[in-house]
């Protein structure tokens, strides 16, 4: 059956799983594979964005190209699967493209080839401008080829560039993070995002972490001095948080990334991407035999279910907890009526007794933006956002 949506838009995720090599601290998706490979991986994708695209005919408001590595892609590649993307659904005009890109896999050339594709946002994975700390993460690409990249960037006419920076790492003290930061702020990205090192299990760091092969990671002190001086220093320079981890100048916040957090319905497209779409959560299968098997089924028998593979229906009680959790992640924090609207209850009814209890103990504080009442995280309450989340859980 045929699903019209033509009001509300929605976002779609390109999933790349492709990287010239793996990076030490990644559990994504994502590893090398010949160009055959990547092209065999562009014409089922495309088949995929196809058949959805012929199922939901829905206005799309922004699109985001992760990975993985997308800009390990050729030109020709990435303007086929774009070409598919605007041939089949309705991009609205003004939509925020943005693409992943990885400074040891671009050039000025393939970055003028991607404005014409119609991409209008880049974010680079930079994570350190300290060599020592980039190759200690395995990164392909040195500090010289970052600042390399976002000079072409501007050079082929990006106005709207994020920088992705890493802290917490093993051997980093206050003063290598400061460092990177400067330097991320002298080059005068629109955007940066600041996210920790996690230690994912399973990866080549945590198996060096516990052989004791890894200088240490700083200490929780360490961690919460870097974090304080992220919010000070970029404040100062015109960059305000808004997110937990992301600080953007004025009119550059990310839309795309602004979707997840509040609720607004994305397709995920490609080798193990995720949908929060139409009332459930799916994900696409995850191993690129199963993911070429169920295209062709779906394809054949005109209905995506052999993609959604995890299917979850989302109850109200899904909805309301991550409407919390997520919405208190930006630094606007979330609207009473607009918890209203959506669910016909009131905040105070469903988590009165939390709320109370968290400004008793000052780690959220209510406000208001143009008569709006809302509740967002303090400073205090930013630095053990996890613990305030978690309570939302019902
Ligand atoms: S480039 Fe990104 S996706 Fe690829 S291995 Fe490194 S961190 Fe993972």
């Amino acid at each position: 059956m045929i699903e019209d949506r033509m009001i509300a838009p929605i976002s779609i995720y390109l999933h790349f799983p492709f990287c010239e090599r793996k990076c030490r601290y990644c559990d994504f998706l994502s590893g090398p594979a010949s160009k055959e490979k990547r092209d065999e991986y562009v014409t089922f994708l495309c088949r995929e964005i196809r058949l959805r695209g012929a199922l939901f005919r829905a206005p799309v408001d922004t699109i985001f190209l992760g990975g993985g590595t997308p800009s390990l892609m050729t030109p020709v590649q990435l303007e086929k699967v774009m070409e598919t993307i605007r041939d089949t659904y309705n991009v609205e005009h003004d939509a925020e493209i943005s693409m992943e890109v990885n400074p040891g896999t671009a050039d000025f050339a393939k970055l003028c080839a991607y404005q014409g594709a119609g991409i209008n946002r880049l974010s680079i994975g930079v994570q350190s401008f300290s060599d020592d700390e980039l190759r200690l993460l395995g990164r392909i690409h040195t500090a010289d080829q970052a600042r390399e990249i976002f000079y072409a960037a501007r050079k082929a006419g990006f106005t709207n560039i994020n920088l992705d920076l890493m802290s917490a790492l093993p051997g980093q003290d206050p003063e290598s993070w400061s460092g990177t930061l400067r330097e991320a702020v002298e080059l005068g990205p629109e955007h940066i995002s600041a996210y920790s090192l996690i230690l994912e299990e399973g990866t080549p760091f945590a198996a060096m972490f516990d052989a004791g092969q890894l200088p240490a990671l700083p200490s929780e002190g360490e961690d919460r001095e870097m974090y304080h001086f992220t919010g000070e220093f970029l404040a100062e320079n015109g960059y305000r948080r808004y997110e937990i981890s992301n600080y953007a100048r004025e009119g550059y916040v990310c839309k795309h990334n602004c979707g997840y957090w509040t609720g607004h319905e994305y397709l995920g497209l490609g080798l193990g991407a995720s949908s929060d779409f139409g009332g459930e959560r799916f994900r696409n299968p995850d191993s690129m035999e199963e993911y070429r098997k169920a295209v062709t089924e779906a394809a054949e028998a005109g209905t995506d279910n052999p993609l959604r593979c995890e299917r979850q229906k989302m109850t109200p009680d899904d909805r309301m907890e991550e409407f919390m959790f997520l919405g208190l992640r930006m630094t606007g924090g979330v609207s009473e009526s607009e918890f209203t609207r959506r669910f016909g209850r009131t905040l105070e009814e469903v988590f009165g007794e939390v709320i109370r209890r968290q400004l008793q103990q000052g780690v959220i504080r209510r406000c208001c933006v143009d008569e709006d009442h809302r509740i967002a995280l303090t400073e205090y309450g930013l630095d053990v956002a996890n613990h305030v989340m978690a309570e939302y859980l019902l």
